[in-house]
């Protein structure tokens, strides 16, 4: 009888990493991953940064080479969807018709880009999420629309971009589409950009920054767009020419655009996880040990478990995340089989003991040439106190509280060395007063 493959589904950050792991913790078994777009695993942060702007082709967002993929006798499955699970057999449905019995499975499927009723059939709008959608947008902004071998940087002339959406994604596509010279107007509801993400204090900095680069920030939300007609002759479909906004404080009004980026956040990729065994509310909802059922483990963006330090299940969209929640599932599962019984990772090593996943947040976002960086949690914080705010100097500090103890840290501007002082502060949250005191300690240490 054929040995059963662990599967991974999804090959992003956090599927390569739980299939590297899995190879380096001893499973000698057959290792399949499955991902459903056709391209080698890359990395997502560098879209709405370097790719977009330009400087970098997506060679340079490749994780691996074929070459480096090699060793890890794979049976790579690019370009297959997963679209069913039996967890009680661990059976996997593969493009609707294909059933892949596993040993072990771990999912890691990421989320994907929400976007507007009636987005999808104009053009001109856009989501960012995958590669394909980066390149589409990038040659709007760079190429005017043009193919690349077409067009000249800019050849299209400035852009009227709207971008629907205020958090991170948003913020950070406006940046660059500034700096390559478009008109760029941002219109969310959050009350000042990525509020929801890193609160009011810092949003508003962050509001300075972008309206002296020069783009229009709007609060209101958006509930439709218009559209030219389709034209029959030449076969084109309806191009946006403006985002109509609900409210406002301008009922009715428009914002004229010829491209549009909706960046209103995401939805767990769980739609394919059917099964009532699994909790799909919010993504897929594991243990400690990022397990969703026996057999079954979660990993990066779509994995929502149980953190042991805060004491309740939590989500996170971040790369660092990703890479280190895929570690650490693959090593519980392997963790989980070999208790369960002989495995393929019969070569003398001893099983190790499964562990909870317990790592300190981390996040980092560009914005111009200011990088803000954040350890443990800094949204649903029901404090926030600035010891270092000084827009001149562009620098900023900002803690986090929940429930009477410290959470979260952001800084940007500030020393290397006084940010990473800060990772310690919040790894385990502690009380408000003591972690006040060893941040004014940190960066008074220079
Ligand atoms: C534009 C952009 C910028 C970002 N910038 C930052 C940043 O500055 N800092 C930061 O910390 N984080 C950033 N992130 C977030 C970071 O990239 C993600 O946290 C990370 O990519 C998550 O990795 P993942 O492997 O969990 O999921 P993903 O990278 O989303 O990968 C999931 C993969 O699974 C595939 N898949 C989905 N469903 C199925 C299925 N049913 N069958 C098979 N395959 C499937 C998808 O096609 C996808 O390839 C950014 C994300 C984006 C999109």
């Amino acid at each position: 009888m054929t040995a059963r493959p662990i599967a991974v589904v999804g090959a992003s950050a956090a599927g390569l990493a739980a299939a590297e792991t899995l190879r380096r913790s001893g499973w000698r078994g057959p290792l399949t991953l499955i991902g459903e777009e056709s391209h080698l695993p890359y990395d997502r942060p560098p879209l709405s940064k370097q790719l977009l702007h330009g400087a970098w082709e997506p060679e340079k967002l490749r994780l691996r080479t074929e070459e480096q993929l090699a060793p890890l006798d794979l049976d790579l499955r690019l370009g297959t969807r997963a679209t069913g699970l039996d967890v009680a057999t661990r059976t996997l449905t593969l493009d609707g018709t294909e059933r892949l019995a596993c040993a072990g499975i771990v999912i890691a499927t990421g989320v994907a880009a929400r976007t507007l009723p009636g987005a999808d059939r104009l053009t001109g709008v856009h989501t960012l999420r995958t590669l394909d959608d980066a390149l589409a947008l990038r040659d709007r902004l760079i190429n005017g629309g043009t193919p690349a071998s077409e067009g000249v940087a800019g050849g299209g002339g400035p852009r009227q971009l709207v971008i629907v959406g205020n958090g991170v994604l948003g913020c950070e596509a406006a940046a660059v589409a500034r700096e390559l010279g478009h008109e760029v107007t941002v219109v969310g509801i959050e009350e000042t950009p990525m509020a929801a993400a890193v609160g009011t204090d810092v949003g508003t900095l962050l509001a300075e920054e972008h309206r002296a680069r020069g783009v229009r920030l709007l609060t209101g939300a958006v509930d439709g767009f218009d559209s030219t007609p389709a034209d029959p002759a030449d076969g084109s479909g309806p191009q946006v020419t403006a985002v109509r906004l609900a409210d406002g404080g301008t009922p009715g009004s428009r914002l004229p655009a010829d491209t549009v980026l909706v960046a209103i956040g995401s939805r767990p990729a769980v739609d394919w996880l059917t099964d009532p065994a699994l909790d799909t509310t919010d993504g897929l909802r594991c243990d400690a040990y990022c397990a969703a059922a026996p057999g079954i483990y979660a990993a990066g963006d779509v994995a929502r478990w149980n953190h042991p330090a805060h004491g309740r299940p939590l989500r996170f969209e971040h790369r660092m995340n990703a890479t280190e929640q895929g570690m650490a599932a693959a090593r519980n599962l392997l963790a989980e089989l070999a208790a369960d019984g002989p495995t393929g990772t019969e070569d003398g090593t001893p099983a190790q003991e499964r562990r909870p996943f317990a790592p300190v947040p981390y996040f980092w976002s560009d914005q111009y040439d200011l990088k803000i960086q954040a350890y443990g949690l800094t949204a649903g914080a029901d404090r926030v106190e600035t010891p270092v705010r000084d827009r001149a100097g562009r620098r900023i500090l900002a803690l986090y509280g929940r429930e009477g103890r410290a959470v979260g840290v952001l800084a940007a501007g500030l020393p290397p060395r006084q940010i990473r002082a800060l990772r310690a502060v919040v790894a385990d949250p502690l009380p408000w007063e003591e972690a006040r005191e060893r941040i004014a300690a940190a960066t008074a240490a220079g």
